[in-house]
Parts: C-alpha cells; sequence; structure tokens
C-alpha cells in the first residue's frame, strides 16, 4: 500500500542514504523535531528528517523512529559544528541538509535481476505511464550506471510497483522484495 512519508537521513557516515519513515509517525512529534532514530536492522540510527516536503512510498519500505536531539548523538555533537559553535549544538547546520539549488537527485537502488546487475530508479507514475518519457529517461541514466541494466520504478496509489525495464524481466521484477533493497538518494552516478 502506498502511504505518505517523510524522506531521513543519516547524520554521518553513508549521508547519501535514504530511509522513510511514515508521516503519521512524524506528524505526531513537536514540530521542532528535525532529529530522529531510525531502526535499521537492530540499530536505531540518528538521521535527520526532511519535514518540507512528504512524498509517497510503498508501506513496506517504512521505518520505526523516535525523536531525539543533537545532545543525544555524538556525531550531531560534534561533527556538525563549525569551529567557534561548539557550545551551542542546536545551532549548527546540519551536513545532511540540501543547499538550495542543488540539482535533481535520483533515489536508486542496486539490486540483481535474472544474474544480472540492476539499478533501480524510482520515478514518478505519470513518467512510467508515458512510454516514449521513460524510454528517453533510461537511455539518459544508462551512462550514469556503467555495468546495470537502468529498470525504473513507480508505485500506482494502492502501492502496487510498475516497472520500465526489458520486457521478459517483468516476471523478475515483480518478485523484487523492494523494501530489502538498500535504497539511496544522490546525484546520479
Ligand atoms: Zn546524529
Amino acid at each position: 500500500m502506498a502511504v505518505w512519508a517523510y524522506e531521513c537521513r543519516p547524520c554521518a557516515g553513508a549521508v547519501d542514504e535514504v530511509w522513510w519513515v511514515a508521516r503519521d509517525r512524524i506528524d505526531e512529534m513537536a514540530p521542532e523535531v528535525r532529529l530522529l532514530r531510525v531502526q535499521v536492522g537492530a540499530h536505531w540510527l540518528c538521521a535527520v528528517v526532511d519535514r518540507r516536503r512528504p512524498v509517497v512510498v510503498e508501506g513496506g519500505l517504512l521505518r520505526e523512529a523516535v525523536a531525539t536531539d543533537p545532545a543525544d548523538c555524538p556525531e550531531c555533537a560534534v561533527r556538525t559544528m563549525p569551529p567557534g559553535e561548539r557550545t551551542m549544538p542546536s545551532a549548527a547546520p546540519h551536513p545532511a541538509e540540501s543547499p538550495a539549488g542543488r540539482p535533481p537527485v535520483l533515489t536508486t537502488a542496486e539490486a540483481q535481476v535474472l544474474g544480472c546487475p540492476v539499478r533501480l530508479v524510482l520515478v514518478t507514475m505519470d513518467l512510467l505511464n508515458s512510454p516514449g518519457e521513460a524510454g528517453m529517461l533510461a537511455v539518459d541514466l544508462q551512462p550514469h550506471f556503467a555495468g546495470a541494466t537502468v529498470v525504473l520504478l513507480a508505485q500506482d496509489v494502492d502501492g502496487t510497483p510498475h516497472f520500465h525495464g526489458p520486457a521478459d524481466w517483468s516476471d523478475a521484477l515483480a518478485r523484487l522484495p523492494l523494501d530489502q533493497l538498500s535504497w539511496r538518494t544522490g546525484s546520479s552516478g
């Protein structure tokens, strides 16, 4: 099922990784909450939530999360502070904050389909429904993911995934465990 969610990014380490937390869950938190502990496997990792822009994701991609603050996170308390601001952790800009004017980023995941490396790229249903546009985008993206076949993925209103990829892969693609893939957001490449 498709649900509204917010994107969360780890405050340290692989900051291009993205986790999704249900918007309902985050709306319950105080409006100033920007740092979360997100459940990733057996761990609860510090992440920054982007509350400006809800996104639609498949329910299976959602993660549990609780509110936290920079004082609870050694990385946030030290790494994110420019020298001279080290006594005011809450005033520090966070590295995962996107600077304005950044080029659009792609949300992608690596997978294997019938033994072939594949790069899944999340797109809108509108784009996927337009065969010409989807085909052009796949061609444009292909050089950025050398060695992998680009497959576009969109979800319809009930969360059912739809793919744009090699026609004889449709059954294999439908079996992909989308919620178990490691989704990342970053510039193509
Ligand atoms: Zn942190």
